[in-house]
This record gives C-alpha cells, sequence and structure tokens, in this order.
C-alpha cells in the first residue's frame, strides 16, 4: 500500500480556466480521504490527476516513493471508480472483473482466486455469470468496485461512486464502502459533493472551493472548528445559521447586535478575550441549528435568547426543524420537544452562545 502526496498541484484547462490553484495533500498509507466541495470546485480534476488521466499543469504527485507526473495510468498502481460504473456490457461480470488481470497476462489460476475472493466479499458471487444489464445499480456499482478489487492497487480512487443509486441503497454502499476499507487497509481517495458522505466515510476530509483546498481535518474537527465560513456552511445539516452584525463591547460585557437591531446577545466571559480585536466592527454569528434550544433548557446562555416567526414545522421523528423567520433573517432551529409547534407563531429560543461561531465579515475567515 502506499501514500500519495500532492504538492503545489495546478490544473488550467485550454481557455483559462483554473480548476486547481496550489493545492497540498498528504494522503497517508492506509487513509481514507475524502475531497467534498461544491459542483465545479475541482474535486474530480484533483481525482484525475491522481490517476494520470488529466495532465498537471504544474506541481508533483508522488504515490508512494515515485514521483508519476508522467507514468501513464496503467502503470501507477492505481484502480478508478466511477460514477456510471464504466462496464463492458458484452461481458459477464467474471469477465468484467476478471478482463485487467486478463490484460496483464496473470495465470489464469490467479485470476479464479482474485475474482472469486472479490465476489466473496461483495456477495456478488451469485450474479458472476450474468451480464451488466441483468443487474440493479448497487449491483453493478458492486461489480465496478469489484475489478478494483481484484487488481489489489496501492491506491483506490472513487470518483461519486454512489450518486447514481436511490438514497437507501447509498447509505448501505456507504457502510459497505467503509467496512471493505477496514478489511482491505488500503489507501483510498474518494470525491463526493455530499458532505454527509464524506463525514460518516472520511478518516479526514478535504473540503474544496473554488479550486483551493480550504480544510483538511478529521470530521468532527470540522464540524466543530472550520477555519471560515464556507467550510462552517457546507458542514451540517441542516447548514450552520448566519446572522450578519456587529460586536458591542462596554463595561467589561459583549454583545452581539444583528443588523436590523432586532436582537442582542449576550457573549460569555470565556470568548471576550478572542474577540477583543473585533469589538465595534461587523461580524458574522454562526450558530448550528442545535445549538438554539427550547426556552428554559440549562444549556442557553444567560441573556441570549431570541424570539422568532415559525415558517415551517419539519417533525423529523426524534427532532423537529423549524424554519423561522427573525426580523427578515432565516433561521433554522433542531429542537427536541413532545409539543409540536404552530405555524405563524411567535417561538421564544435560547442561543447556547457557548458554541457560536463568529466570522470576520470582510475575510469571511473564523474569529472564534
Ligand atoms: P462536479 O461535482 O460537478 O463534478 P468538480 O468539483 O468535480 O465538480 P471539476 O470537474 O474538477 O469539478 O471541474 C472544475 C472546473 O474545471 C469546473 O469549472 C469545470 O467546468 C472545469 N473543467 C473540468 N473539466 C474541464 C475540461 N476538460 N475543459 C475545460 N474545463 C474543465
Amino acid at each position: 500500500m502506499a501514500r500519495v502526496e500532492i504538492k503545489n498541484l495546478n490544473k488550467v484547462f485550454p481557455g483559462g480556466i483554473q480548476a486547481v490553484k496550489n493545492a497540498n495533500l498528504v494522503v497517508e498509507d492506509k487513509e481514507f480521504v475524502v475531497l467534498v466541495g461544491p459542483s465545479g470546485c475541482g474535486k474530480s480534476t484533483t481525482l484525475r490527476m491522481i490517476a494520470g488521466l488529466e495532465e498537471v499543469s504544474s506541481g508533483d504527485i508522488h504515490i508512494g516513493d515515485t514521483l508519476v507526473n508522467d507514468v501513464p495510468p496503467k502503470n501507477r498502481d492505481i484502480a478508478m471508480v466511477f460514477q456510471n460504473y464504466a462496464l463492458y456490457p458484452h461481458m459477464t461480470v467474471y469477465k468484467n472483473m476478471a478482463f485487467g488481470l486478463i490484460l496483464r497476462k496473470y495465470p489464469k489460476k490467479e485470476i479464479d482466486r482474485r475474482v472469486r475472493e472479490a465476489a466473496e466479499i461483495l456477495g456478488i458471487t451469485a450474479l458472476l455469470d450474468r451480464r451488466p444489464k441483468a443487474l440493479s445499480g448497487g449491483q453493478r456499482q458492486r461489480v465496478a468496485v469489484g475489478r478494483a478489487i481484484v487488481r489489489q492497487p496501492k491506491v483506490f480512487l472513487f470518483d461519486e461512486p454512489l450518486s447514481n443509486l436511490d438514497a437507501k441503497l447509498r447509505v448501505q454502499m456507504r457502510t459497505e464502502i467503509s467496512k471493505l476499507h477496514h478489511r482491505l487497509q488500503s489507501t483510498m481517495i474518494y470525491v463526493t459533493h455530499d458532505q454527509v458522505e464524506a463525514m460518516t466515510m472520511g478518516d479526514r476530509i478535504v473540503v474544496m472551493l473554488d479550486g483551493v483546498i480550504q480544510q483538511v481535518a478529521p470530521p468532527l474537527q470540522l464540524y466543530h472548528h472550520p477555519v471560515n465560513k464556507f467550510v462552517a456552511g457546507f458542514i451540517g445539516s441542516p447548514p450552520m445559521n448566519m446572522v450578519e452584525g456587529r460586536l458591542a463591547g462596554e463595561n467589561g460585557t459583549v454583545h452581539f447586535i444583528d443588523k436590523n437591531d432586532a436582537v442582542c446577545l449576550t457573549v460569555p466571559p470565556e470568548r471576550h478575550a478572542a474577540l477583543k480585536g473585533h469589538l465595534g466592527k461587523k461580524v458574522t454569528l454562526g450558530i448550528r441549528p442545535e445549538h438554539l434550544r427550547e426556552s428554559g433548557t440549562p444549556q442557553g446562555a444567560e441573556g441570549a435568547s431570541i424570539k422568532a416567526l415559525i415558517e415551517v414545522v419539519e417533525p423529523m421523528g426524534f427532532e423537529i426543524n423549524l424554519y423561522l423567520n427573525l426580523g427578515g433573517q432565516s433561521i433554522t432551529a433542531r429542537i427536541n420537544t413532545s409539543v409540536e409547534p404552530t405555524v405563524n407563531t411567535q417561538h421564544v429560543l435560547d442561543v447556547d452562545m457557548h458554541c457560536a461561531h463568529f466570522f470576520d465579515m470582510e475575510t469571511e475567515n473564523t474569529i472564534v
């Protein structure tokens, strides 16, 4: 198995579109790293450069100890699983899985052993004689993964492999790929636009925007300590609430006041030092939906309540999502209550300011 390193990697397509800007990343041996970001952020281009399917404009890619910039894809010892599976329609499942090894002139016995072992791992032994058109989407996806496994590559690359599956199957395949990673103990790089997939599968997550890596961190670190407003808003569902306003401080107190002067929230003392340089300045307050709580619960910070108009109530079973209008700004709360609140009524919520995030309004970087 192998570590993958990209150094100062750039990709400029003909016409001048810069898809990847000065990317630096080390994927450790046996690590599962997920590249995530909105459409067009450059995640597929990054993966395709690692695979050798896209030429590098500048920068280096190492797989193991080898600089692979000029190594053709077939000699990089990687296997890639695509969104569209790319199976050969006229071949059986067995032949689809065996084909790469046949081309590489592996002995028949070894090919048979590897195909049957991979089929067993993936639970598709009974399908080996079928052709792809006689398989469901999930079964085709397994064959595509099987074809990668038999190669026993140094690195697995996945490009949105679950996008064509329905929601239930996606969740199932997600856990299967995670189990596969534990079983094979191999290096895996996985591209998705789905932050839930990223959070649940990755040892570490790479968040990209406009060709630039924004943050690289384990899932919970990203969730609790996003480096900027984009990462904070992209990771988490429903997304973090962003309320624009300013910080005011006097007589040892600090308050956040929203831009319409409709809300004044007391900031707890333990956060004052970090916010000192921003008193009197415009900031964005970030508060996750679960940190807005039913009024009167112990976690609500003193002097930090809001009253907002309920526009939509979404009962989720264990919790209720409330979509509210706070003086013209939309906010979401995730509350745990047995009494369903009524639409078009004013509702009081406590804001857990101990968990609030503050972003500089100009740079959008995290202050604290
Ligand atoms: P998606 O989730 O939509 O696949 P992505 O994050 O994977 O998006 P890329 O496919 O890497 O994004 O594309 C990054 C940027 O490069 C986009 O602006 C895209 O339009 C552009 N791009 C990708 N391939 C080419 C190409 N062959 N020629 C020109 N521009 C391209």
